[in-house]
């Protein structure tokens, strides 16, 4: 007998319209079809933008308490529907239940944030009488919101990646047109849901599903769009780049980030922080450990423990809450990460767990002595594998973790300060977590990276800086 499938219905300009096209929806699990989603058109974007243009004006115009009582009462909804919420997270995409429950948690703090944020967008007097012949003039500065951005997201915070643009867009006065990932659009669509029902204007905000491939480009390219939001890889970053022309560019992209352990180190802390941060949501994480660089001396206990606790690491249904570590978004890329493993140990790698592929599913995996010309040890893998390396002292250890073209996150356990603060002025990434691995962040620091990692930052404040202008006012009092 076959089951109806929901088809879920698109935001364009505050209005919920649907297609002729559609786009299913598939749990990575089992393949069950959870829902289709319109496949958008290069007209409905060009209807969103329409929308978002008069969008911008509203929404510019909304008083800083209202863009905040919009949001906090977006965020207090999201927490009374947080269960359901998790559950579209974990069933859309690949991660647990565990993971789906923390990712809402962090959704509702980016919202409430956000709108504590739209209170702190201020400007500063000028001292324009600096400039002999200015002694008559005074002035200042206001930031101002740039209008419409667009937003594109990725598949593996589908919720919480989306709400880092959309919050702050709303605290500072933008509209903001979502295009979610094609594999995990559903809670990008709840999240619009939420927004309409904690009041926020009609135009504000659409989410059109459909491919980037055949979309991205209208969104990317139109000179209405004022900013392109993007977090995703660092090819499709390049693409997007290139079509851009003149607006502005919030670059979020990949990394392979290292992590480093020094013999001094608390290694029972090191080994529990750096197998999460490893394996959580199966290693589809853009600050997830891939490289481990280890102290030579202590190089055996350490990889002894850290094999030992991966092997606890319970794989299986998303659903249940006992559940470590789900399957990768796609049959397709566990297939990739397969062959990135199967290359290096072709090449002379050494497998010391995992290894193992099951449909969507791939063990986590750990390796050592992979050789330097394979993907896995310059590539971002995205998925559930690791490497370790012996180093002879810490300027071995950050010669290798700066030796890729990534640099958004590192790591590094040591209880000697002067180690601590080498790593920190010569490890080239943009932020560096100190006896915690590259996998840590809070969502109101400053986030983002150095080389292919990406370009400006997010974390509500300085997502906001982005998202506005200073506007210079100068009054002559001659
Ligand atoms: P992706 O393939 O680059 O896709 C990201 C988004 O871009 C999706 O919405 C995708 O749409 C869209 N897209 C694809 N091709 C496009 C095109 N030609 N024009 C316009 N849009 C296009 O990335 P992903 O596989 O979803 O996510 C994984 C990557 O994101 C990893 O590299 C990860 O490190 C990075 N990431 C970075 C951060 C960060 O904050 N730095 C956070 C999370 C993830 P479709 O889904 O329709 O293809």
């Amino acid at each position: 007998m076959k089951t109806s499938v929901e088809q879920v219905k698109m935001c364009v300009g505050g209005e919920w319209i649907t297609s002729k096209e559609h786009i299913e929806v598939i749990d990575p699990q089992n393949n069950e079809i959870i829902a289709s989603v319109p496949k958008a058109t290069k007209e409905d974007v060009l209807h969103a933008i329409e929308e978002g243009k008069t969008g911008a004006e509203i929404a510019a115009s909304l008083s800083v308490h209202v863009r905040m009582s919009i949001l906090q009462k977006a965020a207090r909804i999201l927490d009374e529907e947080k269960e359901e919420f998790a559950i579209t997270i974990a069933r859309e995409g690949s991660k647990t239940i565990k993971e789906a429950t923390n990712e809402v948690k962090r959704a509702i703090e980016t919202l409430t944030i956000s709108a504590e944020e739209a209170r702190r967008i201020s400007g500063e007097t000028l001292a324009f009488d600096q400039r002999p012949g200015s002694e008559k003039r005074i002035g200042y500065y206001y930031r101002f919101p740039i209008g419409l951005i667009a937003a594109i997201t990725p598949f593996n915070d589908p919720l919480n990646l989306v709400a880092h643009k959309v919050g702050p867009a709303i605290a500072s006065g933008n509209a903001i047109i979502v295009k979610p990932a094609t594999t995990t659009p559903l809670s990008a669509l709840k999240l619009a849901s939420v927004l309409e029902k904690a009041g926020l204007p009609k135009k504000i905000l659409s989410v059109v599903t459909g491919r980037g491939s055949e979309i991205g480009s209208v969104l990317a390219a139109h000179e209405a769009i004022r900013m392109i939001s993007f977090t995703g890889g660092v090819e499709t970053g390049r693409k997007l780049a290139r079509k851009a022309g003149i607006k502005k560019l919030g670059m979020e992209l990949g990394s392979n980030s290292p992590t480093i352990v020094l013999k001094d180190a608390n290694i029972d802390l090191a080994v529990e922080s750096t197998v999460s941060g490893s394996f959580s949501a199966a290693g589809q994480n853009c600050i997830g450990v891939q490289r481990i660089y280890i102290e030579k001396e202590i190089y055996e206990r350490f990889k002894t423990q850290f094999v030992a606790r991966t092997n606890d690491y319970k794989i299986g249904n998303k659903l249940s809450p006992s559940t470590d570590m789900g399957p990768l978004i796609t049959e397709k890329e566990a297939i990739r990460v397969e062959s990135w493993v199967e290359e290096a140990i072709e090449n002379g790698a050494e497998l010391l767990c995992g290894g193992k592929r099951n449909g969507a599913f791939y063990e986590p995996t750990v390796l050592e002595k992979v050789p330097e010309n394979c993907r896995l040890a310059y590539e971002e893998i995205f998925g559930p594998v690791v490497t370790l390396y012996a180093v002879e002292n810490l300027d071995e250890a950050i010669a290798a973790a700066n030796n890729v073209d990534y640099g958004l996150q590192a790591g590094i356990f040591t209880k000697n300060i002067e180690h601590a603060h080498k790593a920190i002025h010569k490890l080239n990434v943009g932020g560096i977590m100190i006896n915690d691995s590259s996998d840590y962040r809070m969502d109101a620091m400053p986030f983002g990276g150095v080389k292919n990692s990406g370009l400006g930052r997010e974390g509500i404040q300085f997502t906001i800086q982005e998202m506005t202008e200073p506007k210079v006012v100068c009054f002559n009092l001659k």
